[in-house]
Protein backbone atom coordinates (compact mmCIF):
# COMPACT_ATOMS: atom_id res chain seq x y z
CA UNK A 1 0.00 0.00 0.00
CA UNK A 2 1.43 3.27 -0.67
CA UNK A 3 2.29 4.86 2.23
CA UNK A 4 2.93 9.06 3.64
CA UNK A 5 3.30 8.97 6.87
CA UNK A 6 6.89 9.92 8.63
CA UNK A 7 7.71 9.50 12.18
CA UNK A 8 9.88 10.33 14.61
CA UNK A 9 12.10 7.54 15.35
CA UNK A 10 13.75 8.27 19.03
CA UNK A 11 16.36 5.31 17.94
CA UNK A 12 17.76 7.11 14.52
CA UNK A 13 16.57 11.03 16.15
CA UNK A 14 14.88 12.00 12.68
CA UNK A 15 11.84 11.60 11.14
CA UNK A 16 11.81 8.36 9.31
CA UNK A 17 9.06 6.88 6.40
CA UNK A 18 7.16 4.15 8.05
CA UNK A 19 7.67 0.95 6.51
CA UNK A 20 6.07 -1.85 8.56
CA UNK A 21 7.34 -4.91 8.40
CA UNK A 22 4.88 -7.09 6.92
CA UNK A 23 2.87 -5.24 4.29
CA UNK A 24 -0.29 -3.36 5.57
CA UNK A 25 0.30 -4.39 8.77
CA UNK A 26 1.35 -3.25 12.39
CA UNK A 27 2.35 -4.37 15.23
CA UNK A 28 2.44 -1.63 18.07
CA UNK A 29 3.86 -2.10 21.85
CA UNK A 30 2.95 0.40 24.35
CA UNK A 31 4.27 -0.22 28.17
CA UNK A 32 0.34 -0.16 30.12
CA UNK A 33 -0.23 1.58 33.44
CA UNK A 34 1.33 -0.05 37.27
CA UNK A 35 -2.01 -0.72 38.51
CA UNK A 36 -1.34 -0.15 42.09
CA UNK A 37 -3.21 3.07 42.40
CA UNK A 38 -5.35 4.64 40.18
CA UNK A 39 -3.80 6.69 36.74
CA UNK A 40 -3.29 10.28 36.86
CA UNK A 41 -4.25 13.02 33.98
CA UNK A 42 0.13 12.74 32.83
CA UNK A 43 -0.63 9.26 32.61
CA UNK A 44 -3.53 9.25 30.26
CA UNK A 45 -2.01 11.87 28.48
CA UNK A 46 0.66 9.11 27.23
CA UNK A 47 -2.15 6.68 26.74
CA UNK A 48 -4.55 9.19 24.51
CA UNK A 49 -1.60 10.06 22.62
CA UNK A 50 -0.86 6.26 21.69
CA UNK A 51 -4.52 6.06 20.95
CA UNK A 52 -4.53 8.42 18.43
CA UNK A 53 -1.75 6.80 16.60
CA UNK A 54 -3.10 3.52 16.90
CA UNK A 55 -6.44 5.43 15.18
CA UNK A 56 -4.56 6.83 12.50
CA UNK A 57 -2.75 4.04 11.41
CA UNK A 58 -6.16 1.92 11.48
CA UNK A 59 -7.47 5.23 9.06
CA UNK A 60 -4.61 4.86 6.92
CA UNK A 61 -5.82 1.54 6.23
CA UNK A 62 -3.38 -0.75 8.46
CA UNK A 63 -4.24 -4.00 10.31
CA UNK A 64 -2.72 -3.21 13.94
CA UNK A 65 -1.62 -5.38 16.50
CA UNK A 66 -1.81 -3.09 19.35
CA UNK A 67 -0.68 -4.86 22.36
CA UNK A 68 -0.21 -2.82 25.75
CA UNK A 69 0.49 -4.42 28.62
CA UNK A 70 -0.63 -4.09 32.40
CA UNK A 71 2.76 -4.27 35.01
CA UNK A 72 0.53 -6.26 37.82
CA UNK A 73 3.86 -7.59 39.02
CA UNK A 74 5.77 -5.69 41.90
CA UNK A 75 7.10 -4.26 45.01
CA UNK A 76 3.93 -4.91 47.35
CA UNK A 77 5.04 -5.61 50.99
CA UNK A 78 3.26 -7.05 54.10
CA UNK A 79 3.94 -8.69 57.24
CA UNK A 80 1.77 -12.13 56.78
CA UNK A 81 2.85 -12.76 60.25
CA UNK A 82 -0.26 -13.71 62.68
CA UNK A 83 -3.48 -12.50 60.09
CA UNK A 84 -6.17 -15.09 58.51
CA UNK A 85 -6.07 -15.15 54.91
CA UNK A 86 -8.77 -12.31 54.44
CA UNK A 87 -6.92 -9.56 56.87
CA UNK A 88 -3.69 -9.85 54.63
CA UNK A 89 -3.52 -7.76 51.71
CA UNK A 90 -4.25 -9.65 48.84
CA UNK A 91 -2.66 -7.93 46.07
CA UNK A 92 -4.97 -9.60 42.89
CA UNK A 93 -7.72 -7.36 44.65
CA UNK A 94 -5.69 -4.24 44.52
CA UNK A 95 -4.97 -5.00 40.89
CA UNK A 96 -8.22 -5.55 39.91
CA UNK A 97 -9.99 -2.66 41.54
CA UNK A 98 -7.19 -0.34 39.57
CA UNK A 99 -7.40 -2.48 36.55
CA UNK A 100 -11.28 -1.61 36.25
CA UNK A 101 -10.78 1.60 37.51
CA UNK A 102 -8.34 2.23 34.26
CA UNK A 103 -10.49 0.75 31.36
CA UNK A 104 -13.73 3.11 33.14
CA UNK A 105 -11.42 6.08 32.47
CA UNK A 106 -9.68 4.93 28.87
CA UNK A 107 -13.50 4.64 27.60
CA UNK A 108 -14.30 8.12 29.03
CA UNK A 109 -11.88 9.26 26.93
CA UNK A 110 -13.06 7.47 23.83
CA UNK A 111 -10.15 5.56 23.79
CA UNK A 112 -10.06 2.19 21.96
CA UNK A 113 -8.89 -0.86 23.74
CA UNK A 114 -5.59 -2.52 22.78
CA UNK A 115 -6.02 -5.80 20.84
CA UNK A 116 -4.50 -7.53 23.32
CA UNK A 117 -3.78 -6.38 27.32
CA UNK A 118 -1.38 -9.15 28.37
CA UNK A 119 -0.68 -8.90 31.98
CA UNK A 120 3.09 -9.59 33.64
CA UNK A 121 2.06 -11.86 36.45
CA UNK A 122 -0.06 -14.17 33.22
CA UNK A 123 3.99 -14.12 31.86
CA UNK A 124 6.00 -15.32 34.55
CA UNK A 125 7.31 -18.61 32.64
CA UNK A 126 7.93 -16.35 29.65
CA UNK A 127 10.62 -14.06 32.06
CA UNK A 128 11.84 -16.98 33.11
CA UNK A 129 12.70 -18.56 29.61
CA UNK A 130 14.42 -15.26 28.81
CA UNK A 131 16.34 -14.90 32.03
CA UNK A 132 17.52 -18.45 31.18
CA UNK A 133 18.21 -17.80 27.81
CA UNK A 134 20.76 -14.60 28.71
CA UNK A 135 22.10 -16.35 31.46
CA UNK A 136 22.97 -18.79 28.48
CA UNK A 137 24.73 -16.13 26.40
CA UNK A 138 26.86 -15.25 29.07
CA UNK A 139 25.35 -11.86 29.54
CA UNK A 140 23.82 -12.10 32.77
CA UNK A 141 24.85 -13.79 35.91
CA UNK A 142 22.93 -14.87 39.69
CA UNK A 143 24.29 -13.56 42.91
CA UNK A 144 22.56 -14.43 46.20
CA UNK A 145 19.47 -15.65 44.33
CA UNK A 146 18.89 -12.75 42.14
CA UNK A 147 20.03 -12.68 38.29
CA UNK A 148 21.33 -9.34 37.10
CA UNK A 149 21.81 -8.04 33.50
CA UNK A 150 25.75 -7.85 32.83
CA UNK A 151 25.98 -4.44 30.89
CA UNK A 152 29.36 -3.60 30.84
CA UNK A 153 29.78 -7.22 29.64
CA UNK A 154 26.98 -6.43 26.74
CA UNK A 155 28.49 -3.20 25.64
CA UNK A 156 31.70 -4.67 24.94
CA UNK A 157 29.86 -6.46 21.86
CA UNK A 158 26.94 -3.71 21.34
CA UNK A 159 25.67 -0.23 22.50
CA UNK A 160 24.38 -0.24 25.80
CA UNK A 161 22.66 3.44 25.29
CA UNK A 162 22.35 3.56 21.53
CA UNK A 163 18.37 4.25 22.28
CA UNK A 164 18.57 7.11 24.87
CA UNK A 165 21.91 8.51 23.54
CA UNK A 166 23.57 8.09 27.01
CA UNK A 167 27.35 7.09 26.84
CA UNK A 168 27.91 4.64 29.28
CA UNK A 169 31.38 6.25 30.45
CA UNK A 170 29.14 9.10 32.02
CA UNK A 171 26.54 6.42 33.55
CA UNK A 172 29.31 4.58 35.26
CA UNK A 173 30.68 7.83 36.45
CA UNK A 174 27.41 9.24 37.16
CA UNK A 175 25.99 6.47 40.08
CA UNK A 176 27.13 6.27 43.72
CA UNK A 177 27.11 3.04 46.53
CA UNK A 178 23.54 2.51 46.38
CA UNK A 179 21.70 0.29 49.41
CA UNK A 180 21.69 -3.30 48.21
CA UNK A 181 24.27 -3.10 45.16
CA UNK A 182 26.67 -5.26 46.55
CA UNK A 183 25.17 -8.53 44.57
CA UNK A 184 25.54 -6.50 41.75
CA UNK A 185 29.26 -6.04 39.46
CA UNK A 186 28.23 -3.24 38.33
CA UNK A 187 25.36 -0.43 39.63
CA UNK A 188 24.91 -0.09 35.71
CA UNK A 189 23.64 -4.07 35.84
CA UNK A 190 19.70 -4.38 36.47
CA UNK A 191 17.66 -7.04 37.91
CA UNK A 192 16.39 -9.68 35.02
CA UNK A 193 14.98 -11.46 38.36
CA UNK A 194 15.04 -10.51 42.01
CA UNK A 195 15.11 -13.13 45.26
CA UNK A 196 11.81 -11.85 47.40
CA UNK A 197 12.09 -10.68 51.01
CA UNK A 198 10.13 -12.68 53.41
CA UNK A 199 7.93 -10.04 53.62
CA UNK A 200 7.45 -9.67 49.96
CA UNK A 201 3.88 -11.15 48.70
CA UNK A 202 4.36 -11.76 45.24
CA UNK A 203 6.26 -14.42 44.49
CA UNK A 204 7.34 -16.84 42.24
CA UNK A 205 9.41 -20.49 42.30
CA UNK A 206 12.45 -20.22 39.80
CA UNK A 207 16.13 -22.00 39.05
CA UNK A 208 17.48 -19.14 41.32
CA UNK A 209 14.84 -18.26 43.98
CA UNK A 210 11.19 -17.98 45.10
CA UNK A 211 11.18 -14.16 43.72
CA UNK A 212 9.62 -12.10 41.14
CA UNK A 213 11.08 -10.93 37.65
CA UNK A 214 12.76 -7.17 37.40
CA UNK A 215 10.38 -5.02 35.75
CA UNK A 216 11.81 -4.17 31.92
CA UNK A 217 12.06 -7.97 31.62
CA UNK A 218 7.93 -8.23 31.44
CA UNK A 219 7.63 -5.76 28.13
CA UNK A 220 10.68 -7.66 26.52
CA UNK A 221 9.01 -11.04 27.41
CA UNK A 222 5.00 -10.03 26.06
CA UNK A 223 6.31 -8.04 22.80
CA UNK A 224 8.18 -10.72 21.89
CA UNK A 225 5.83 -13.30 22.48
CA UNK A 226 2.72 -11.15 20.58
CA UNK A 227 4.69 -9.29 18.48
CA UNK A 228 7.50 -11.02 17.19
CA UNK A 229 11.48 -11.25 17.87
CA UNK A 230 11.97 -7.59 15.84
CA UNK A 231 8.45 -5.77 15.41
CA UNK A 232 7.39 -1.95 14.31
CA UNK A 233 6.72 0.20 16.83
CA UNK A 234 7.30 0.67 20.09
CA UNK A 235 5.74 3.35 22.41
CA UNK A 236 6.14 4.56 26.09
CA UNK A 237 5.88 7.98 27.93
CA UNK A 238 9.47 9.87 27.19
CA UNK A 239 10.39 9.06 31.11
CA UNK A 240 10.68 5.64 29.99
CA UNK A 241 13.31 5.82 27.43
CA UNK A 242 16.01 5.48 30.06
CA UNK A 243 16.03 3.17 31.84
CA UNK A 244 13.25 1.02 30.78
CA UNK A 245 13.59 1.13 27.34
CA UNK A 246 17.16 1.35 26.55
CA UNK A 247 16.81 -2.41 29.14
CA UNK A 248 14.31 -3.41 26.97
CA UNK A 249 16.68 -3.10 23.77
CA UNK A 250 19.73 -4.67 25.55
CA UNK A 251 17.29 -7.56 26.73
CA UNK A 252 15.70 -8.29 23.34
CA UNK A 253 19.39 -7.87 21.43
CA UNK A 254 21.04 -10.51 24.41
CA UNK A 255 18.02 -12.78 24.12
CA UNK A 256 18.19 -13.31 20.22
CA UNK A 257 20.39 -11.19 18.53
CA UNK A 258 18.14 -8.34 16.76
CA UNK A 259 17.03 -4.95 17.58
CA UNK A 260 13.78 -5.50 19.09
CA UNK A 261 12.29 -2.85 17.74
CA UNK A 262 11.97 -0.37 14.34
CA UNK A 263 10.51 2.76 15.66
CA UNK A 264 10.63 3.88 18.88
CA UNK A 265 8.18 6.73 19.33
CA UNK A 266 7.83 9.08 22.96
CA UNK A 267 5.30 10.74 23.65
CA UNK A 268 6.33 13.80 25.84
CA UNK A 269 4.75 14.95 29.70
CA UNK A 270 2.10 16.42 30.89
CA UNK A 271 3.27 18.97 33.84
CA UNK A 272 0.90 21.06 35.95
CA UNK A 273 2.56 24.50 37.19
CA UNK A 274 5.63 23.71 34.82
CA UNK A 275 6.24 20.21 36.47
CA UNK A 276 5.85 17.12 35.48
CA UNK A 277 2.78 15.38 36.85
CA UNK A 278 3.72 12.69 38.79
CA UNK A 279 2.26 10.16 41.68
CA UNK A 280 5.64 10.82 43.45
CA UNK A 281 5.46 14.63 44.04
CA UNK A 282 1.76 14.37 44.86
CA UNK A 283 1.50 16.91 41.23
CA UNK A 284 -1.28 15.66 39.86
CA UNK A 285 -4.86 15.73 39.22
CA UNK A 286 -6.72 12.68 38.93
CA UNK A 287 -9.38 12.76 35.57
CA UNK A 288 -12.53 12.18 37.71
CA UNK A 289 -11.38 15.15 40.03
CA UNK A 290 -11.54 17.27 36.87
CA UNK A 291 -14.81 15.42 35.24
CA UNK A 292 -16.48 16.25 38.48
CA UNK A 293 -15.01 19.71 39.05
CA UNK A 294 -14.20 18.43 42.27
CA UNK A 295 -10.71 19.64 43.06
CA UNK A 296 -8.79 22.89 44.19
CA UNK A 297 -6.60 23.63 40.50
CA UNK A 298 -9.72 24.37 38.25
CA UNK A 299 -12.42 26.40 38.22
CA UNK A 300 -15.23 24.31 36.79
CA UNK A 301 -15.84 20.69 35.58
CA UNK A 302 -14.35 19.80 32.41
CA UNK A 303 -15.87 17.18 29.87
CA UNK A 304 -13.52 14.18 28.71
CA UNK A 305 -13.99 15.16 25.38
CA UNK A 306 -12.96 18.56 25.66
CA UNK A 307 -9.75 17.73 27.89
CA UNK A 308 -9.23 15.34 25.02
CA UNK A 309 -9.32 18.04 22.57
CA UNK A 310 -7.42 20.13 24.58
CA UNK A 311 -4.37 17.45 24.30
CA UNK A 312 -4.60 16.97 20.67
CA UNK A 313 -4.03 20.69 20.23
CA UNK A 314 -0.67 19.92 21.24
CA UNK A 315 1.66 17.45 19.18
CA UNK A 316 2.42 14.37 21.07
CA UNK A 317 6.20 15.05 21.11
CA UNK A 318 5.74 18.23 23.03
CA UNK A 319 5.37 19.62 26.58
CA UNK A 320 1.98 20.07 27.77
CA UNK A 321 1.18 22.38 30.61
CA UNK A 322 -2.19 22.10 32.56
CA UNK A 323 -4.14 24.84 33.69
CA UNK A 324 -7.57 26.62 33.65
CA UNK A 325 -7.23 28.80 31.09
CA UNK A 326 -6.01 26.72 28.85
CA UNK A 327 -8.94 24.31 29.69
CA UNK A 328 -11.19 27.33 29.28
CA UNK A 329 -9.82 28.33 25.81
CA UNK A 330 -9.67 24.08 25.00
CA UNK A 331 -13.79 24.08 25.87
CA UNK A 332 -14.79 26.94 23.53
CA UNK A 333 -12.72 25.40 20.77
CA UNK A 334 -14.60 21.97 21.20
CA UNK A 335 -18.17 23.64 21.11
CA UNK A 336 -16.99 25.67 17.54
CA UNK A 337 -15.77 22.79 16.01
CA UNK A 338 -19.12 20.81 17.30
CA UNK A 339 -21.40 23.03 15.93
CA UNK A 340 -20.00 22.98 12.24
CA UNK A 341 -19.90 19.20 12.71
CA UNK A 342 -23.58 19.41 13.40
CA UNK A 343 -24.48 21.91 10.58
CA UNK A 344 -22.68 20.50 7.61
CA UNK A 345 -26.03 17.75 6.92
CA UNK A 346 -27.91 20.81 6.90
CA UNK A 347 -25.76 22.96 4.76
CA UNK A 348 -27.29 25.08 1.30
CA UNK A 349 -25.45 23.55 -2.07
CA UNK A 350 -24.76 25.43 -4.99
CA UNK A 351 -23.01 24.49 -8.76
CA UNK A 352 -19.74 25.24 -7.71
CA UNK A 353 -17.33 25.28 -4.62
CA UNK A 354 -15.68 28.34 -4.11
CA UNK A 355 -12.99 26.74 -2.75
CA UNK A 356 -10.48 24.00 -3.46
CA UNK A 357 -12.00 21.23 -1.17
CA UNK A 358 -9.64 18.51 -1.99
CA UNK A 359 -6.80 20.66 -1.50
CA UNK A 360 -8.22 21.29 1.99
CA UNK A 361 -8.86 17.54 2.65
CA UNK A 362 -5.03 16.87 1.40
CA UNK A 363 -4.03 18.98 4.56
CA UNK A 364 -5.38 16.55 7.07
CA UNK A 365 -3.85 13.98 5.86
CA UNK A 366 -0.66 15.87 5.19
CA UNK A 367 -0.09 17.04 8.49
CA UNK A 368 -1.23 13.23 10.16
CA UNK A 369 1.51 12.20 8.04
CA UNK A 370 4.24 14.37 9.76
CA UNK A 371 4.52 12.75 12.38
CA UNK A 372 1.15 12.91 13.77
CA UNK A 373 0.65 16.67 13.81
CA UNK A 374 -2.68 17.26 15.26
CA UNK A 375 -2.25 20.81 16.23
CA UNK A 376 -2.00 21.63 12.29
CA UNK A 377 -4.98 18.90 11.92
CA UNK A 378 -6.86 21.10 14.36
CA UNK A 379 -6.07 24.28 12.30
CA UNK A 380 -7.10 22.87 9.07
CA UNK A 381 -10.12 21.70 10.71
CA UNK A 382 -10.83 24.66 11.60
CA UNK A 383 -9.90 26.30 8.29
CA UNK A 384 -12.60 24.04 6.47
CA UNK A 385 -15.18 25.64 9.36
CA UNK A 386 -14.64 29.23 8.55
CA UNK A 387 -15.27 28.13 4.60
CA UNK A 388 -18.24 26.26 6.12
CA UNK A 389 -19.47 29.16 7.93
CA UNK A 390 -19.11 31.54 5.21
CA UNK A 391 -21.53 29.17 3.27
CA UNK A 392 -23.71 29.50 5.87
CA UNK A 393 -23.61 33.00 5.54
CA UNK A 394 -24.24 32.93 1.91
CA UNK A 395 -20.92 34.58 1.28
CA UNK A 396 -19.15 31.70 -0.64
CA UNK A 397 -20.45 28.06 -2.29
CA UNK A 398 -19.87 24.73 -1.96
CA UNK A 399 -21.11 21.53 -4.54
CA UNK A 400 -23.23 18.99 -3.21
CA UNK A 401 -20.20 16.38 -4.40
CA UNK A 402 -17.82 18.58 -2.66
CA UNK A 403 -20.13 18.67 0.52
CA UNK A 404 -20.27 15.45 0.67
CA UNK A 405 -16.23 14.51 0.29
CA UNK A 406 -15.75 16.89 2.85
CA UNK A 407 -18.72 16.42 5.28
CA UNK A 408 -17.09 12.56 5.20
CA UNK A 409 -13.59 13.40 5.88
CA UNK A 410 -13.82 16.27 8.98
CA UNK A 411 -16.03 13.44 10.58
CA UNK A 412 -13.35 10.69 9.99
CA UNK A 413 -11.17 12.89 10.93
CA UNK A 414 -12.62 14.67 14.15
CA UNK A 415 -14.56 11.39 15.31
CA UNK A 416 -12.21 8.25 14.36
CA UNK A 417 -8.68 9.94 14.44
CA UNK A 418 -8.43 12.46 17.21
CA UNK A 419 -11.27 10.48 18.94
CA UNK A 420 -13.69 13.10 19.62
CA UNK A 421 -17.41 12.57 20.26
CA UNK A 422 -19.97 15.27 19.81
CA UNK A 423 -21.64 15.90 23.62
CA UNK A 424 -24.10 18.00 24.12
CA UNK A 425 -23.57 18.91 27.60
CA UNK A 426 -19.73 19.68 27.06
CA UNK A 427 -19.92 22.89 28.58
CA UNK A 428 -22.90 23.94 26.80
CA UNK A 429 -25.40 23.63 29.58
CA UNK A 430 -27.87 25.82 30.26
CA UNK A 431 -26.89 27.50 33.10
CA UNK A 432 -23.40 28.39 30.82
CA UNK A 433 -25.67 29.91 28.52
CA UNK A 434 -27.94 32.10 31.12
CA UNK A 435 -24.44 33.25 32.65
CA UNK A 436 -22.88 34.15 29.31
CA UNK A 437 -25.67 36.40 29.44
CA UNK A 438 -25.97 38.20 32.62
CA UNK A 439 -22.14 38.81 32.58
CA UNK A 440 -23.00 40.07 28.66
CA UNK A 441 -25.50 42.71 30.77
CA UNK A 442 -22.94 43.02 33.29
CA UNK A 443 -20.34 44.33 31.30
CA UNK A 444 -22.76 46.16 29.34
CA UNK A 445 -23.55 48.10 32.49
CA UNK A 446 -20.29 48.52 33.40
CA UNK A 447 -19.25 50.30 29.85
CA UNK A 448 -22.18 52.84 30.52
CA UNK A 449 -20.77 53.21 34.17
CA UNK A 450 -23.30 51.51 35.53
CA UNK A 451 -21.74 50.55 38.55
CA UNK A 452 -25.00 50.07 40.43
CA UNK A 453 -26.00 46.97 37.99
CA UNK A 454 -23.25 45.72 37.73
CA UNK A 455 -22.46 45.35 41.62
CA UNK A 456 -26.38 43.91 42.23
CA UNK A 457 -25.39 41.17 39.47
CA UNK A 458 -22.60 40.51 41.02
CA UNK A 459 -23.92 40.31 44.63
CA UNK A 460 -26.82 38.65 43.81
CA UNK A 461 -24.77 36.37 41.88
CA UNK A 462 -22.70 35.70 45.25
CA UNK A 463 -25.79 34.71 47.26
CA UNK A 464 -26.92 32.21 44.85
CA UNK A 465 -23.40 30.53 45.31
CA UNK A 466 -22.07 31.46 41.67
CA UNK A 467 -18.78 33.76 42.25
CA UNK A 468 -17.93 36.05 39.27
CA UNK A 469 -14.37 37.17 39.22
CA UNK A 470 -12.83 40.31 37.29
CA UNK A 471 -9.36 39.37 35.86
CA UNK A 472 -6.67 40.59 33.41
CA UNK A 473 -8.35 37.91 31.50
CA UNK A 474 -11.79 39.17 31.21
CA UNK A 475 -14.52 38.15 33.69
CA UNK A 476 -15.37 33.90 34.94
CA UNK A 477 -17.79 32.82 37.39
CA UNK A 478 -17.55 29.72 39.15
CA UNK A 479 -20.29 27.61 40.80
CA UNK A 480 -20.32 26.29 44.40
P1 LIG B 1 3.42 4.18 35.03
O1 LIG B 1 2.13 3.56 35.47
O2 LIG B 1 4.04 5.05 36.05
O3 LIG B 1 4.39 3.15 34.46
O4 LIG B 1 3.08 5.17 33.82
C1 LIG B 1 2.27 4.81 32.74
C2 LIG B 1 2.58 5.70 31.55
O5 LIG B 1 2.32 7.08 31.85
C3 LIG B 1 4.04 5.64 31.09
O6 LIG B 1 4.08 5.55 29.67
C4 LIG B 1 4.62 6.97 31.56
O7 LIG B 1 5.66 7.40 30.71
C5 LIG B 1 3.42 7.88 31.42
N1 LIG B 1 3.49 9.11 32.24
C6 LIG B 1 3.81 9.22 33.56
N2 LIG B 1 3.77 10.52 33.96
C7 LIG B 1 3.38 11.24 32.87
C8 LIG B 1 3.13 12.64 32.63
N3 LIG B 1 3.25 13.56 33.58
N4 LIG B 1 2.76 13.01 31.37
C9 LIG B 1 2.61 12.09 30.38
N5 LIG B 1 2.83 10.77 30.55
C10 LIG B 1 3.20 10.34 31.77
ZN1 LIG C 1 7.44 -1.29 29.33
Amino acid sequence: MENKLQLYNTLSGQKELFKPIADGHVGMYVCGPTVYSDVHLGNCRTFISFDMIYRYLLHSGYKVRYVRNITDAGHLEASLAGKSKLDQLEPMEIVQKYTVGFHDIMKMFNNHPPTIEPTATGHIIEQIEITKNILDKGLAYESNGSVYFDVEKYNQQENYGELSGRKIEDLISGTRDLDGQDEKRSPLDFALWKKASPDHIMRWPSPWSSGFPGWHLECTAMSTKYLGETFDIHGGGMDLKFPHHECEVAQGKANNGKQPVNYWLHANMLTLNGQKMSKSTGNTILPMELFTGDNTIMDKAYHPMVVRFFMMQAHYRSILDFSSQALSAAEKGFIKLMSVLKDLDSMKTSSNSSEDVQAIINSFYTAMDDDFNTPILLANLFEAATYLNKVKAGSSTISKDDLEKLSKEMKAFVFDVLGLDMVEEAGSNQLDAAMDIILELRMKARADKDWGTSDLIRDKLTEAGIVVKDGAEGTSWSAN
